[in-house]
């Protein structure tokens, strides 16, 4: 267990950064009591450092620390000061937005330009949007009899725990503190241990914004010890979770068993994007190639079925192809690429078997499937035509560069295709019809619809699934409810 807290790591650029390796709890950079972790640059399958992991006693302290910062300090903290330390912390990620982003490069493997543009930029969007809900979350009065007097109030649930995936490593985490924050509530976040670089380099601006010692504590560690140990821990009052079904029902489990915590499972998808006949072809070959290749295709919303009226499906797929060619996969710090490589050999080897099992099923391998060069998790953009929607390459997350395409004949044909499905967490429709939109949002079984777009996020607007893509809702003012309890208080007037 003997290394440093702090460890020099230096970017393909030679850009050098210090990183902390130690847990963040209690403001504090400590040791970690589970096995150190190495965690590897997915670009060039190279050790970056090893980080210290938390076991279930490390989980403790950060979940008593939590509770009683909750009891003692935070809970008192007058609403409008929780949004001034929520912005604070907001300016200091603009400030060090760079670094953020190349953290998140490094680990991830998803592009620099990206990391920033996109994830932390948003991320620092999402801290302004509820830093603004602090001092607007209450409750109502609510006349009942003439001699009582009844209010509710919208409290916090004291400590939450989540824990979060290696797609999103910054953002994901945004998603959960700042409706936490903003609602009252510490917060013990377990981070992915593919990815645990850049909540500490945040933990590190928690601390600089003025945050009492115990608000936010973040750690890393495997999900059967560390993250099992969140989910059993009884003082936590609510698991935010976002990741695989197989784990939202582990962690359903740990809450049956322990203290039946709240639960908010953001988890898996098989997102359907519906091409109508009438629809603007050109950008719907746009919006559908992001829809899937944003992310390298490891987004749980990724539209990984493209279904496509039989009578453009041509005319489509000529587009949706040329954008494809565009793609530029490579270094994560070139300027110009669009495309890292996959998380982890896991991952790599888990998508390279689907493309296989797509072959042998009888899809089309019309782009793509290969690896694409000789070092790094890399695989080209990956197209199959002539798909069903039996085969597992259509039921299956893949989470990686690969759509399949399948025709369909009619709206209603289409729509039967897109909700056969276990998931139902996003869905697309692309049209110029206003009653073809209509009809198919409002068929569609899935908790965000987008139509003449897709992965389109905005932080006011609430995401989540239907089936099994999970529970509870991410952003926007539905996040608020996930974080808060509400008590009825009632007042009985004796002296009348
Ligand atoms: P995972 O669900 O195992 O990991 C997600 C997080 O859960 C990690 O932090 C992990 O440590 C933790 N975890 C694992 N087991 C746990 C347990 N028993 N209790 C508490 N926490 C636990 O996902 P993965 O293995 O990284 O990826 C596997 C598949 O999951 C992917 O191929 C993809 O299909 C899906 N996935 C979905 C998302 C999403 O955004 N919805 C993100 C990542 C992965
Ligand atoms: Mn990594």
């Amino acid at each position: 267990m003997a290394s440093q807290d702090i460890q020099t790591i230096r970017l393909t650029t030679g850009k050098e950064l210090k990183v902390h390796t130690y847990l963040f709890i209690n403001n504090e950079f400590v040791p970690g009591h589970g096995p150190l972790i190495e965690t590897i640059n997915p670009a060039t399958e190279e050790v970056i450092c090893a980080v210290h992991s938390a076991d279930e006693q490390d989980v403790d302290a950060a979940v008593k620390s939590a509770d009683k910062c909750f009891n003692e300090t935070w809970r008192k903290v007058a609403p409008a000061e929780r949004a001034l330390l929520i912005n604070k912390l907001a300016d200091l990620m603009e400030r060090d937005k760079d670094e953020l982003a190349a953290l998140d490069a490094l680990d991830n493997g998803k592009a620099f330009t990206v990391a920033r543009d996109c994830d932390i930029t948003d991320s620092i969007a999402c801290y302004r949007y509820f830093a603004g809900w602090a001092d607007k979350i209450h409750g109502k009065t609510i006349d009942t009899t003439f001699d009582k007097w009844c209010y509710t109030r919208h409290e916090p649930l004291g400590v939450v725990g989540a824990v979060i995936p290696w797609n999103y490593p910054i953002m994901m985490g945004a998603w959960k503190f700042a409706p936490a924050l903003a609602a009252g509530n510490c917060i013990v976040m377990k981070t992915s241990e593919i990815t645990p670089l850049s909540a500490y380099k945040f933990a590190d601006l928690v601390k600089e914004a003025g945050f009492p010692a115990g608000v936010v504590n973040i750690i890393t560690g495997y999900g059967h010890t560390a993250g099992a140990a969140l989910a059993n821990h009884k003082l936590v009052g609510k698991m935010a979770f976002t990741g695989s079904t197989l784990t939202g029902r582990k962690i359903m489990e740990s809450s049956s068993h322990s203290n039946l915590k709240k639960l908010q499972l953001e988890l898996g998808g098989k997102s359907a994007q519906i091409v109508c006949a009438d629809a603007d072809l050109e950008n719907a070959a746009i919006q559908a190639h992001g829809g899937i290749f944003n992310n390298h295709g490891q987004s749980c919303n990724a539209g990984s079925r493209i279904l496509v009226d039989e009578k453009v499906h041509d005319k489509f797929l000529e587009l949706f192809l040329k954008h494809t060619k565009d793609i530029v996969v490579g270094d994560p710090f070139a300027e110009d690429t669009f495309q890292g490589p996959q998380i982890n050999k896991a991952q790599f080897d888990k998508i390279m078997n689907y493309i296989e099992i797509g072959q042998k099923e009888g899809a089309t391998l019309y782009y793509g499937g290969k690896r694409h060069g000789d070092k790094g998790y890399y695989i080209q953009p990956t197209i199959f035509t002539d798909c069903k929607n039996d085969m597992r390459i259509s039921r299956e997350e893949i989470f990686g560069p690969v759509v399949v395409i399948i025709k369909f004949k009619t709206v209603e044909e289409a729509l039967e295709i897109a909700n056969d499905s276990d998931y139902g967490l996003a869905g697309g429709v692309y049209t110029t019809n206003l009653d073809t939109a209509i009809k198919v949002s409002n068929e569609l079984k899935a908790g965000t619809v987008w139509v003449n777009c897709f992965d389109v996020f905005d932080q006011s607007t609430p995401f989540g699934g239907y089936k099994q893509s999970g529970f509870g809702k991410e952003l926007g003012k539905y996040a608020l409810q996930e974080y808060t309890q509400v008590k009825v208080v009632k007042i009985l007037r004796t002296q009348l």
